[in-house]
């Protein structure tokens, strides 16, 4: 079915509010709105949900975290991007291994299970797209989820009783 990004996000930004609430996290949301992908909105949730889950998790108090939505025509984006204690480069082709954790996160005494990233992954490729990292360690991460777009609703076949 049809899934709005505009509702994952609201979805995702629901449970992520506590979280965020705790450390004087700042979430803002920008970008293009109206955008349609394909799939599960549960899953596409879930999976934009963990990315926020993280960049809240991996930054110091009193910081932004930034969602953005972008329309590349045949693909979207939605991207999550933290000003927390990034991810070394030795790192960076690991962390979507199922219970992979940097060597900050596993000293952490509130820990994770490392399965986060593998979860979003194993979701943006069950729905023909892909997720990507940049980082630089101390200055933040930005986690982009790329997706199929779909064409927008005005699109579609809409019969109502004054056209037909
Ligand atoms: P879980 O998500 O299962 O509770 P987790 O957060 O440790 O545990 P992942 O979400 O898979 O597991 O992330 C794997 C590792 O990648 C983390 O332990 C952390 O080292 C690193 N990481 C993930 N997101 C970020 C981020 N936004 N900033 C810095 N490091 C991150
Ligand atoms: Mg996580």
């Amino acid at each position: 079915v049809d899934v709005e990004i505009d509702r994952i996000i609201l979805d995702a930004l629901d449970r992520a509010r506590t979280g965020a609430a705790a450390k004087n996290i700042f979430i803002n949301v920008t970008g293009e709105r109206g955008l349609v992908t394909y799939g599960s909105e549960s899953q596409l949730a879930t999976a934009l949900g963990n990315l926020i889950d993280n960049a809240i998790n991996y930054s110091p108090v009193d910081t932004t975290v930034t969602i953005e939505t972008g329309n590349g025509g045949a693909e979207l984006t939605v991207s999550v991007t933290d000003e927390g204690i990034g991810i070394a480069e030795a790192d960076l082709d690991r962390i979507f291994e199922r219970f992979y954790r940097a060597d900050p996160a596993r000293s952490r005494a509130t820990g994770g299970t490392g399965l986060g990233l593998a979860i979003v992954k194993h979701i943006a490729g069950n729905h023909g797209g892909r997720v990507y990292v940049s980082s630089t360690p101390g200055t933040g991460s930005t986690f982009t989820l790329l997706l199929p777009s779909r064409t927008v609703r005005s699109a579609d076949p809409a019969p109502t009783e004054g056209e037909m």
